[in-house]
Order: structure tokens, then sequence, then C-alpha cells
């Protein structure tokens, strides 16, 4: 079984997607931290993240050891890596570079160990639309960029990292802009996914109601 879960940065994809993964039995990707690893390994690097042809190349290179290393780095969930990661991924040939990485992942999806699961659970901007259209479930979470930024500085200030809420808020806005209008798989639903607004649902009633859609179908 694979289920997709897309929406906005800060929409609650993650949460959802590892309760959905573990109610189910499903192995978890997090599509995002592709994009992240790429704009991370080029600022380590001291490269320009708006030279395409260099992220591209990047991308090409990226494997997905060398990705959970990466994600091993305090800077990679930072709001600014989380910029990088909406930079290159404008660029269609970063895209086209990573999809092969994330659609292998549905063929052959694996627990953090390791282990072999029976399918997988994919959070994103394009999963339902582009990776995975076959998806047997299909999720698009929503919600206001202020309810999203607070959750982001909470979070980031829970790590340890002091970025102001206006900053992480500015960044929020900013990604929304450039993931929603650039030209290569912009951010939108699924015309066959059903959309969720957790401005007005929490957690529970989020897994509640994607639960409810999964085990009336299968
Ligand atoms: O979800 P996360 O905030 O980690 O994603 C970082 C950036 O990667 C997003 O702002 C978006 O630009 C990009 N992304 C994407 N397609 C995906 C997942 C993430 O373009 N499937």
């Amino acid at each position: 079984m694979i289920i997709t879960i897309d929406g906005p940065a800060a929409a609650g994809k993650g949460t959802l997607a590892a309760k959905l993964a573990e109610k189910y039995g499903l192995a978890y990707f997090d599509t995002g931290m592709t994009y992240r690893a790429v704009g991370l390994a080029m600022t380590l690097d001291g490269r320009d993240i708006n030279d395409a042809a260099a992220a591209e190349e990047y991308a090409r290179k990226l494997t997905f050891p060398q990705m959970l290393e990466l994600a091993k780095n305090p800077e990679f969930r930072s709001s600014k890596n989380g910029v990088a990661a909406s930079v290159v991924s404008a660029y269609p040939g970063v895209r086209q570079a990573l999809l092969q990485m994330q659609r292998d992942f549905a063929l052959n999806p694996v627990f953090a160990d390791g282990t072999p699961a029976n399918g997988a659970v994919y959070d994103g901007r394009d999963t339902g639309t582009v990776v995975c259209p076959q998806a047997d479930f299909k999720f698009f979470i929503t919600a206001s960029p202020e309810i999203r930024a607070e959750r982001r500085f909470k979070e980031l200030q829970a790590k340890g990292m002091e970025t102001p809420y206006a900053e992480v808020l500015a960044d929020m806005k900013a990604r929304d802009e450039r993931d929603s209008k650039r030209a290569a798989a912009p951010l939108k639903p699924a015309e066959d996914a059903v959309i969720m607004d957790n401005s007005e649902l929490n957690i529970e009633e989020m897994v509640g109601v994607a639960a409810g859609v999964i085990d009336a179908h299968k």
C-alpha cells in the first residue's frame, strides 16, 4: 500500500505520515530530505545554490546513504536550509535527478533499520501528483502560514535554534510562493487527493479522517 501526503511546509505532514506509517506498518519517506540534502551539501562545499547546473550535478550524485548522513547535521532542518532546499527544488534538472531515488523507495520500501516493509507513506509537495501518481491513498494538508510558522518556530526553539518568529514566517511565505509558482511540479493537490485543513483539525482528528478513508477502501 502506498499513501502520499502533500502540502506546504509545517502543515503537519510528517506527524500524520508517522502516525499512519505506524498504524498500517508502512515505511516512511520524507521526500523533502532529498532537496534539503542537495541544499546543505552545496552550502557545506561553499557552492552557490543559484547555480542550477551545479545543483543538478549535486542531485545526480546524491545517494540515499549520503542523504541520511547529511540529515545528521544540525543545519539540515534549519529554516535557512529549508529555503535553500526550495531554491534548488525549483530547478527541473534537480527534480528529474532526484525522482528515481524517490520512486525506487516505493518499489523497495524499508524501515529506518533497513528491514523491508509492505508499503510506504510519502510526504512532500508532489508525491501524489508526480512521484507516486499510482498511490492507493492521497492526502493534501493545508493550514494558514501563521499557524505553520508558529509550529515551525516552536520546533526550532525546542531544538535550541533561536530564529525569530518574524523570520520563520517570512521564510515560510517565501517558500510557499516559490513552491506554488514554480513551473516544475508546483505545489497543488492531486485531483484524487482528500484535502484536509489542519487549522481546524488537531492531529488525532486528522489521523481519524485519514484512517476512515483508508479503512473504507482497503
Ligand atoms: O518538507 P520540507 O520543508 O523539508 O521541504 C523542503 C523544500 O523541498 C520545500 O520547501 C520544497 O521546495 C521542496 N520539496 C519539493 N518537493 C517535495 C518535497 C520538498 O519541492 N516532494
